[in-house]
């Protein structure tokens, strides 16, 4: 519970009039993004001797995180005179947006060697996944870290061009890949990759499932990706059969959520079961069962465990407990 009032702080900031329900984390962080602003060819000059810049730090899927006395993790944000000289600006770079007058650049330092890594930085700062932290740090952190991890995997995994093969040179305050060869130049902007999740319910009753690399006991929503010429209902009804061989109707949107492991935005639906046998038509999945309203409630007991704080899939199954 603590937790959740810690994440709630600052209401004010945050635009949580745009959802009726608890907000997913990774998203409404309240961070005016600029997007005029970064296509100014020298936006990076301009931040660079602004005092009001912060910077947070990329390394290898890792983010650079403060563990304070009282416990509570956050993003270390640094001054630009605080970064040690061998970690300077490079192109890899993000600039994330602006937010109560401090401007945000993210700087991904994957090139520099392990060795060198922690020269220089703040003692109680280390490289963390977010995957590790997430549940634990500050909506607006996780927002930053969340985006900045986005996007750099999207820069590393563009560094040639998909027509030519040639090189490709960062543009556009990092949200842009332009091929470098003259008579091709073909731009690349950031992509993420839509993915279904939903919750099918047969009355009182949902339909939960689990993969055998998840920690034992684990269940939750099913959820798939997106197929190019499907609607997002077709996607939900099409998963749910493939995992289950349940018929569902009325599929009606709940959130969504932006899920950067690696790039993802997970597009959260409710939908209503038209069929209760089940068969499994899909070797990923090791398990599926519809599981009560009271069965759910006191999983622990029986020795099974909902998804992780952080996911959407969480939200979904709890948000239906309550109603
Ligand atoms: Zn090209």
């Amino acid at each position: 519970m603590t937790l959740i009032i810690y994440n709630l702080g600052m209401v004010d900031n945050y635009p949580f009039h745009l959802f009726n329900g608890f907000p997913n984390l990774y998203g409404f962080s309240g961070l005016d993004r600029r997007s005029v602003e970064r296509e100014e060819p020298n936006w990076k000059q301009k931040l660079l001797n602004d005092p009001n810049t912060r910077f947070v730090l990329y390394w290898r899927s890792k983010s650079l995180i403060s563990e304070s006395t009282l416990g509570y993790p956050s993003a270390t944000k640094l001054k630009l005179e605080e970064i040690p000289p061998n970690l300077k600006v490079t192109d890899q770079n993000v600039f994330l947006g602006q937010k109560n007058g401090l401007w945000y650049v993210g700087i991904d330092i994957s090139s520099v060697d392990e060795f060198d890594l922690n020269k220089g930085l703040p003692e109680d700062s280390s490289f963390r996944n977010l995957r590790e932290v997430g549940t634990i740090l500050d909506r607006f952190d996780a927002c930053i870290l969340s985006y900045c991890r986005a996007i750099f995997y999207w820069q590393q995994n563009n560094k040639f061009c998909g027509v030519c093969g040639s090189k490709t040179a960062i543009s556009k305050a990092g949200h842009q890949i332009d091929c470098i060869k003259i008579n091709c130049g073909k731009p690349v902007f950031p992509r993420t990759d839509p993915a279904v999740i939903m919750l099918v319910y047969d009355g009182d009753r949902i339909l939960l499932g689990r993969q055998s690399v998840w920690k034992k006991g684990m269940y939750s929503t099913l959820a798939g990706f997106l197929e190019p010429g499907e609607t997002l209902e077709e996607a939900v009804a099409r998963e749910v059969f493939e995992e289950a061989n349940i018929d569902v109707e009325d599929v009606s949107y709940h959130s969504s959520q932006p899920w950067p492991f690696p790039s993802s935005i997970m597009l959260g639906f409710y939908a209503r079961a038209r069929s209760t046998d089940i068969y499994r038509n899909d070797e990923e999945v090791e398990d599926v069962q519809w599981f009560t309203r009271d069965e759910v409630s006191q999983f622990s007991k029986l020795g099974k465990s909902l998804p992780r704080k952080d996911s959407i899939a969480r939200c979904l199954i709890e948000d239906w407990l309550r109603n």
